[in-house]
């Protein structure tokens, strides 16, 4: 017993303490988002390597995935351009050769040397007299002490620490937890047939076959699900206790000068909306509405009808957005619009000078602000308004429920609404963001002005620029939007050749994904790509306009500049990063060319798109790539054929291979690593009915028997553990 609560405690202790971890290995799991030896055993593998499926050399067959064991006989770094890097390795089994390829991974150097035993997974093509595997998983394999079956995990892991490291760390840390009290009540358990949780650790690190990997994941995501339903159940019941809920007057004079100075009418979908919106806020109970719609659909201008609402009522109301770039649309449109109308708004992000903030936060507490429009900035402690009426997040799939947690702490029963894009099915959003009210936009306003999207190949792009100069001299504007060159794209480098299941773009979008600040996801490397690339077209093929730039790179003043010049229309052409994924708002811009479109998810494409087609007239994209790969046309070729976000979600999800896929994409809530809620809908159904009849007989999970959970979903969901940022 006594060993049984040291491990369970032990779990809470720094990763320094597990054998293995200096200081510096400790710096390199930081980066991983590892700091205690709970996070390092819920550290899980992104993939594993059946070697019991292990192909030789000669018996590959051409087209097909397969792994292949080997010898490293040499390893060399090549630099055929300035910002690419390849790493080419001649592996060698007692049937031949095979020749791998490795984008953009240079520190393999370091990591392989020659003579070294690895195992390499990918897609088998032969190309100048070799068989060859380009961007395969590789795994150095050692002297086999960590590998206890025939399957050997891949641990998420950096360019300072290897994953062949990684899994002889968590091998320490499984050892240094080993005992630990399982959380979940044994009744359910028993129902569902699960593996206790020591053993689920280890065998989804270490299993000896997939099928036991594919047992422990089970388990582990029944326990990840039933901890957010648990804590969204009590989040829920706690924002409503003991407060009185505000019922807001939706027929003041603010709302109503709002809607009556909109300079267009609202299509009937968004009119509904509205409606149900201004009902579930009229009512005196707390309001947890979503509002889903495609992107495109308007959902800004209806949001806007609440923020005004809450004016109306003597409250304030905060507006929460993913991006720097957004909040500052955000301010420059609803925030011009209600300022003409009475409703006070200020903005506040990362980048708002200190005396500035001070001056704001100081507004908002007295109530001199009735609209605080902003970033992650607004969750700070000190941003605390006297009376919140209202929370709306704009793009909530970008945050994690301890971040919407976070902000709806800021009032008193404050009436919630959650804007996004994402095409998820009802239960499921019931399931995942705890009792909703719900609104769905099918369509855009403009459904009649089309939207073509075509692919083409990179020597067909002078259609797409003789396009983009057709509609310069019709004075409306182009998007051009470079791909990310740098470190970032591996990810998508490897999704591209088809292995790499957490690298999947594409499914990001329909997680509530991790909330990343734009100016994460650049490198130096694609700055200087975007960079040249403008002056190139600047110079070339646009020399007649004028051709502006914009990436995450830049300062924000200089990004803001960049923005205004580009609505103003004295910038003709912008050549982007994704920075202008999310939520850009120009209407005038009709055509837009991606550049290696295939190195974008299709979730990513469809946001990207989004950015044009949002006014009257017809709208163009390109999408160029130089790609020859059957997959990557394949789904670029889907872009072509729907506009419809949702559908293209269902055809992202048939792409994905059973078994491919761990669906380990890092959400929102900091503590769900394994859920993947598009495959594990019905586990999430269950959960929520489990989480519901626990809390019926012990609300607050006070009886002997469901202790070590209140405990979990406490930790699981601490505010210290709330992940900000990559
Ligand atoms: P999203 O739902 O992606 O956030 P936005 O709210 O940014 O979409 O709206 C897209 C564009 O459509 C904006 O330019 C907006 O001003 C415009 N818009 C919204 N509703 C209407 C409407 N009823 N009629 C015309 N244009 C509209
Ligand atoms: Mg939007």
């Amino acid at each position: 017993m006594i060993d049984r609560v040291k491990a369970t405690l032990a779990l809470d202790e720094p990763v320094s303490r597990v054998k293995l971890v200096s200081p510096a290995r400790s710096r390199a799991l930081e980066k991983l988002g590892v700091r205690t030896l709970r996070d390092l055993v819920t550290h899980f593998p992104r993939s594993y390597i059946d070697l019991s499926r292990v192909e030789t050399c000669a018996g590959a067959r051409i087209g097909e995935a397969c792994t292949i064991r080997g010898a490293v006989h040499e390893i060399k770094l090549k630099k055929p351009k300035r910002n690419l890097s390849l790493v080419e390795i001649a592996l060698v089994d007692a049937t031949g050769v095979l020749m791998v390829t490795c984008f953009r991974q240079p520190w393999l150097m370091d990591q392989i040397a020659a003579g070294d035993s690895v195992a390499v997974s990918g897609k088998v093509t032969f190309d100048y007299g070799y068989k060859r595997m380009t961007n395969p998983f590789i795994e150095v394999l050692g002297d086999g002490q960590e590998a206890t079956g025939s399957v050997v995990p891949v641990h998420p892991a950096t360019e300072k620490l290897s994953a062949a490291w990684v899994r002889r760390i968590v091998a320490n840390g499984l050892a240094a937890s080993e005992g630990c009290f399982d959380p979940l009540p044994l009744g359910l358990r028993l129902r569902y047939r699960l593996m206790g949780r020591d053993r689920a650790l280890h065998a989804i690190h270490f299993p000896h076959t997939m099928a036991e990997a594919d047992e422990a994941r089970r388990r582990l995501v029944y326990e990840e699900l039933l901890y957010l339903e648990l804590f969204l159940m009590q989040e829920g019941a706690a924002r409503a206790a003991g407060h009185n809920p505000h019922a807001h007057v939706t027929d003041g004079p603010r709302l109503a000068a709002f809607a009556a100075g909109l300079p267009f009418e609202l299509t009937g979908e968004q009119q509904q909306a509205r409606d149900e919106i201004l009902a579930a806020m009229a009512a005196p109970s707390v309001a947890n509405h979503m509002l889903l719609g495609d992107v495109g659909t308007g959902k800004t201008v209806v949001a806007g009808h609440a923020l005004a609402a809450a004016a109306d009522t003597g409250g304030q109301a905060m507006l929460l957005a993913p991006t720097e770039v957004l909040a500052r649309q955000h301010m420059a449109g609803l925030g011009e619009r209600l300022g003409a109308v009475g409703v006070r708004c200020a903005l506040l992000t990362g980048a708002t000078p200190a005396a500035e903030r001070t001056e704001l936060v100081e507004g908002f507490a007295s109530g001199a602000i009735d609209v605080l429009i902003g970033t992650h900035a607004l969750l700070s402690d000190d941003v605390a308004p006297r009376n919140l009426t209202l929370a709306v997040i704009d793009e909530q799939q970008r945050f994690g429920v301890d971040q919407r947690a976070r902000l709806l702490e800021k009032g008193e029963a404050p009436d919630a609404l959650y804007l996004t894009a994402t095409p998820i099915p009802r239960t499921l959003a019931l399931a995942l963001y705890g009792n909703l009210t719900l609104s769905y936009i099918k369509h855009r306003p403009h459904d009649s002005a089309r939207r073509a999207t075509k692919v083409l190949a990179r020597e067909q792009q002078g259609v797409a620029f003789d396009a983009a100069r057709e509609a310069l001299s019709r004075g409306e504007q182009v998007f051009v939007v470079c791909p990310l060159v740098g470190k970032d794209s591996e990810a998508r480098d490897a999704k591209a050749a088809g292995k790499a299941p957490d690298a999947d773009a594409a499914g990001e979008e329909y997680h509530p994904a991790v909330a990343i600040e734009d100016e994460a996801d650049y490198g130096a490397d694609d700055v200087t790509a975007a960079t040249r690339e403008a002056e190139m077209l600047q110079r070339t093929t646009f020399a007649d306009w004028s051709v502006g730039l914009l990436h995450g790179g830049m300062g924000t003043e200089a990004k803001r500049e960049v923005m205004e010049a580009f609505r103003a229309g004295d910038i003709q052409v912008l050549v982007a990063t994704t920075v202008i994924e999310v939520g850009v708002d120009v209407p005038n811009a009709t055509v837009m060319i991606v550049q290696d479109a295939d190195r974008f998810g299709l979730a990513q494409l469809h946001q990207l798109r989004g950015r044009v087609g949002r006014g009257e007239k017809t709208a163009e994209v390109f999408l160029v790539s130089a790609s020859t790969r059957e997959e990557s046309l394949a789904r670029l070729a889907a872009m072509e054929s729907t506009d419809d976000g949702f559908e293209l979600a269902a055809f992202d999800l048939s792409l994905r291979r059973e078994g491919d896929i761990l669906g380990n994409r890092q959400h929102g809530a900091s503590g769900l690593k394994l859920v993947n809620i598009m495959r594990d809908g019905a586990v999430i159904e269950a959960a929520r009915a489990d989480a519901q009849a626990l809390l019926e007989t012990d609300p607050m999970l006070e009886e002997p028997d469901h202790k070590a959970l209140a405990r979990e979903v406490r930790l699981m969901f601490a505010r210290e553990s709330a992940v900000v940022g990559g």
